[in-house]
């Protein structure tokens, strides 16, 4: 039976890079990948898996939570790969868990463990409960050496937990962070904004 495979990493850990070698390497085997992506994710239009080095390959399929793979044509599909896989639906999880069992095919997931609140993403979530291998892909926290194993937003400049967990495409941007990096930041921001109203009053 083929596993279930759940590779997470923060923001800026390169997963899709990651993503991308594995698929070029069955390219170069002359074996198909089939790479899919929820359809959520419109950072750079929708039908593309893109990394932040620039690399770069068209999506086969489109996942929302009414996706259907019954209707699809896996013949030939020596792996599938997953961007963005927090993003899926439990139940899409669970459907890709079913095909490495009845089709035999691996299915492999690269995607975020939690927002930028701590909080498991509903896909990352049963990700972790089903897969048969998880994996993480480190990267270093922006503001020490430690590892990263969070995603700080900074809403203009200003670390927040405030907003909305899933908002493409905004103009936020997210750093990797280590736990203690984590709580200085937002406690900073706190501490800042305090000031800010007690100057203001002033
Ligand atoms: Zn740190």
């Amino acid at each position: 039976m083929a596993k279930l495979y759940f590779r997470h990493g923060t923001v800026g850990s390169a997963k899709t890079l990651n993503l991308l070698a594995v698929a070029h390497k069955y390219d170069q085997q002359g074996k198909k990948v089939l790479l899919a992506k929820p359809a959520l994710d419109d950072r750079f239009g929708q039908e593309w898996v893109r990394s932040r080095a620039g690399l770069e390959r068209r999506a086969d399929l489109l996942l929302d939570e009414n996706s259907n793979f019954d209707s699809f044509d896996f013949d030939g599909v020596s792996c599938i790969l997953v961007d963005e896989a927090q993003f899926l639906s439990a139940s899409i999880v669970d459907a890709f868990r079913q095909l490495t069992r009845s089709l035999n095919i691996p299915v492999i997931c690269y995607g975020l463990r939690t927002d930028f609140r701590t909080q498991a993403f509903e896909g990352s979530r049963r990700l972790l409960e089903i897969s048969d291998t998880i994996e993480e892909i480190k990267t270093t926290c922006a503001y020490c050496n430690r590892k990263a194993i969070f995603n700080l937003k900074h809403c203009n400049g200003v670390a927040t937990v405030a907003g909305p967990s899933v908002d493409l495409g905004a103009e936020e941007k997210y750093y990797p962070v280590c736990n203690e990096c984590y709580h200085q930041q937002l406690e900073d921001a706190e501490t800042h904004s305090e000031k800010e109203t007690r100057d203001k009053a002033a």
